[in-house]
């Protein structure tokens, strides 16, 4: 099985470990998961006649655990930044989470790294604060890829992190 390291970043709260949680193991708690350091969970997939497990890294308060930072980044095959649509702030942060993960992952071609860009929480329709065109804008402008999620109904989930394998196998 061919090993992918996908790694999750965005601001605390905006959904993280409840996207990876709803992704591999298909559930949702309402209450906040409250991460500690770092963590991983693996999905296996079968795809195009060849076998992968996509290794989803979770953190929180990275800030808190910065001699962790290099390891967690350290060789990642894909970046996803998240972010909330009913957080300005988590969108703001995004660019601050794509250059602190370029920085300590050490990547050298910067402009080819894969990102993803994933707002969550489109189920919360009414608070919404970023709208579809305005992270679209920025992410067209980055060429990256995006995807809006709710990890509480799981729409788009498995799609959004299923482009993470695509971009190593489907092209
Ligand atoms: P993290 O800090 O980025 O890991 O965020 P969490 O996964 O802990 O989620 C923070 C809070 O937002 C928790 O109370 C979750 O239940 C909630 N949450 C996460 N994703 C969604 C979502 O798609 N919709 C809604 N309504 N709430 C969500
Ligand atoms: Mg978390």
């Amino acid at each position: 099985s061919t090993l992918l390291k996908v790694v999750l970043l965005g601001d605390g709260g905006v959904g993280k470990s409840a996207l990876m949680t709803r992704y591999v193991k298909n559930n949702f708690d309402q209450k906040s998961f409250h991460t500690i350091g770092v963590e991983f969970l693996n999905k296996d997939i079968f795809y195009l006649g060849n076998s992968y497990t996509l290794q989803i890294w979770d953190t929180a308060g990275q800030e808190r655990f910065k001699s962790l930072r290099t390891p967690f980044y350290r060789g990642a095959d894909c970046c996803i930044l998240t972010f909330a649509v009913n957080d300005k702030q988590s969108f703001a942060n995004i660019d601050f989470w794509k250059k602190e993960f370029l920085y300590y992952a050490d990547i050298r071609d910067t402009n080819n790294f894969p990102f993803i860009v994933i707002g969550n929480k489109i189920d919360l329709g009414q608070e919404r604060t970023v709208s579809e065109e305005e992270a679209s804008i920025w992410c067209g402008n980055q060429s990256i890829p995006y995807y809006q999620t709710s990890a509480k109904t799981s729409e788009n989930v498995n799609i959004a992190f299923f482009h993470a394998l695509e971009i190593f196998a489907g092209s």
